[in-house]
């Protein structure tokens, strides 16, 4: 059971599909924004798809998903969204999701702020949060406040340090270079930007962290490092809140 093969399948310009797959062959995708290479890697591997979790409305999610049911017979799981009409099941925060036919369970967060419905799954100590946090970066806030990302960012923040995070997007690469230059003494972040270099260079994906990992780098759950906040002296008090130094950088990777 805690065998689960786990594997981001690249479509789009920078997208990842999640791919959780049992030793039996049982399988969950997130987010499929694309068909052909989410079914290429299903029939390689004669995988069963059971379930497809979807996390907000945003056609490079869920473009793939009218392709993928032709071939299978797939419960489709998202937030309660008209703007998701090829959904099946519906949920809402702290929904749990059995997966049929297997013993696989996630949880649902709802995590408003890229999008107003958008939800993370977790479970199996994975977390498949879409467009919300990316590794070393977060979403940005289409159809929401600072404070609701904040606190969406917040609530995937305090589960298990070792959680694997799954993005959405490979954009660690550029958003270590964002962050480096807020707060260029933090080492750990040094050492993830060498890191997701060197990953690249090998056409490898960075993903995915851990939340312990971003913890440490992730400008965005780092609204008290005394760097970052000297970095943005120049616009905020000292003594700013949390939230007010999340949205001076958020604004400024806006127009990074
Ligand atoms: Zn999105
Ligand atoms: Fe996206």
């Amino acid at each position: 059971m805690e065998n689960l093969f786990l594997h981001p399948i690249r479509v789009l310009r920078d997208n990842y599909v999640w791919l959780v797959a049992t030793t039996a062959g049982d399988a969950v995708l997130v987010d499929p924004g694309e068909a052909a290479p989410v079914l290429a890697v299903l029939q390689e591997r004669r995988l069963r798809l059971r379930s497809i979790l979807l996390t907000h409305h945003h056609p490079d999610h869920i473009g793939g998903v009218a392709g993928i049911l032709a071939e299978f017979d797939a419960q489709v799981i998202a937030p309660r969204d008209p703007r998701i009409p090829c959904a099946n099941r519906h949920v809402d925060d702290a929904s749990r999701i059995g997966i049929p036919g297997t013993e696989l369970e996630f949880m649902a967060i709802h995590v408003p702020g890229h999008t107003s419905t958008h939800v993370a799954y977790h479970g199996h100590g994975l977390l498949f949060c879409g467009d919300t946090l990316f590794s070393v970066g977060c979403g940005r806030l289409f159809e929401g406040t600072p404070q609701q990302m904040l606190d969406s960012l917040s609530k995937l923040a305090a589960l298990a340090a070792d959680t694997k995070v799954c993005c959405g997007h490979e954009y660690t690469e550029s958003n270590c270079a964002f962050a480096l230059g807020l707060e260029p003494g933090n080492s750990r972040l040094q050492q993830r930007a060498a890191q997701v270099a060197h990953l690249r260079a090998a056409g490898l994906p960075s993903l995915p962290s851990t939340l312990a990992d971003e913890m440490d780098c992730n400008p965005f759950l780092r609204t008290d490092s005394a760097e970052i906040r000297a970095s943005l002296s120049r616009d905020l008090p000292e003594d700013a809140s949390p939230v007010e130094v999340f949205a001076a950088v958020r604004a400024l990777k806006d127009a990074f």
